[in-house]
Formats: C-alpha cells, structure tokens, sequence
C-alpha cells in the first residue's frame, strides 16, 4: 500500500542515519540500589527501562515488567538489589554510536525489546568494558517518523 519509490527512499534514508543521531540520553541505576529505588527512578524519569551500572560500566538491563514481577509478591522491595532482577550482560542486545537506525530497528524487532542500551566500548586491562551513552527505543523510531512525515 505504500508507494515503492517512496518506501525506498525512506529505506535508504534510515540505513544512512546513525544511532547517534537519534538517540536519548540514558537513564541508570548502580548495582547496590534496590528494587524500590528502580522503580522510583523509573517514574521519576518516565522511562520504560533502566541500564544498570557496575563500576561505571553497563551490566544490566531492567524493564517496568521486571520490577512488576517482584512487586507483585509480599517482598521488601528496598531490601532486594536491582542485580537481581535485572537481565544480565551476557544476554544484553545493545548497539554503539555508529550502528545505522536501520540495524537498530532490526533488534528491538527481532529479540522484542523496547530499547536497545547505546554503548562505547572501552578496552581495560584487555578487558572489554561498556560505557553506557544513550538510549535508542521503540520512541525514537516514532519520532523519527514525525519528523520525516513532517519534511525535517
Ligand atoms: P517490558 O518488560 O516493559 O515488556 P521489554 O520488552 O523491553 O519491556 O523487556 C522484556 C524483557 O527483556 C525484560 O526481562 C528485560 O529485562 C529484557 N530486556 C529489555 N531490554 C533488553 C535489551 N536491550 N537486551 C536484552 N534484554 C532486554
């Protein structure tokens, strides 16, 4: 239904844009925090999801259905650390400053996230380490689309 050399051209465009012209700036909590101070961050910041850091560096992800699932039991939610909850590194699909919009979108559809952590990677003690630097979500994808509609 979409016009093919317009839905071209639009391809084109996202595939040349960068993450890092479109990204948020990224919401963070230390491992140590707890639960309670998640979720308190969370409104605080009307975010969806909060990088947790280590040290300065990225080792987790925590989204408003992790912190649900603990809220809903009869927890002390101050007394259980974030690290607990939050999804680990390992597992953590994130993507850096260069990576194209296009690529970017692919992700969030494809592992069914709302957000992607933008990272740099820092190499110390030939260790590699992730500095978090933004955030892309399923919100920058719609405004992008605002401003492409809207001829910006
Ligand atoms: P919600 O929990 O609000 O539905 P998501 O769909 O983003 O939000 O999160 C679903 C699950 O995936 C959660 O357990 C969350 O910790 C995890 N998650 C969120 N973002 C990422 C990511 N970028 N990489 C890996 N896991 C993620």
């Amino acid at each position: 239904y979409v016009d093919k050399g317009v839905s071209n051209l639009t391809g084109e465009h996202i595939k040349k844009l960068k993450v890092a012209d479109v990204k948020s700036m990224p919401i963070v909590i230390s491992e140590g925090q707890s639960v309670y101070d998640g979720i308190v961050t969370l409104f605080l910041e009307d975010v969806g999801t909060i990088y947790v850091v280590k040290d300065g560096y990225l080792s987790g992800v925590v989204s408003r259905k992790d912190l649900l699932k603990n809220a809903m039991g009869k927890n002390d939610l101050e007394a259980i650390p974030i690290d607990v909850v939050m999804t680990r590194l390992s597992h953590i699909i994130y993507v850096e400053e260069h990576t194209s919009v296009y690529e970017a979108m692919a992700k969030i559809i494809n592992y069914q996230v709302d957000s992607l952590p933008v990272v740099k990677k820092v190499i110390t003690d030939g260790k590699e380490l992730l500095e978090v630097v933004g955030r892309f979500s399923k919100t920058n994808i719609a405004k992008l689309f605002l401003e492409m509609a809207e001829g910006k």
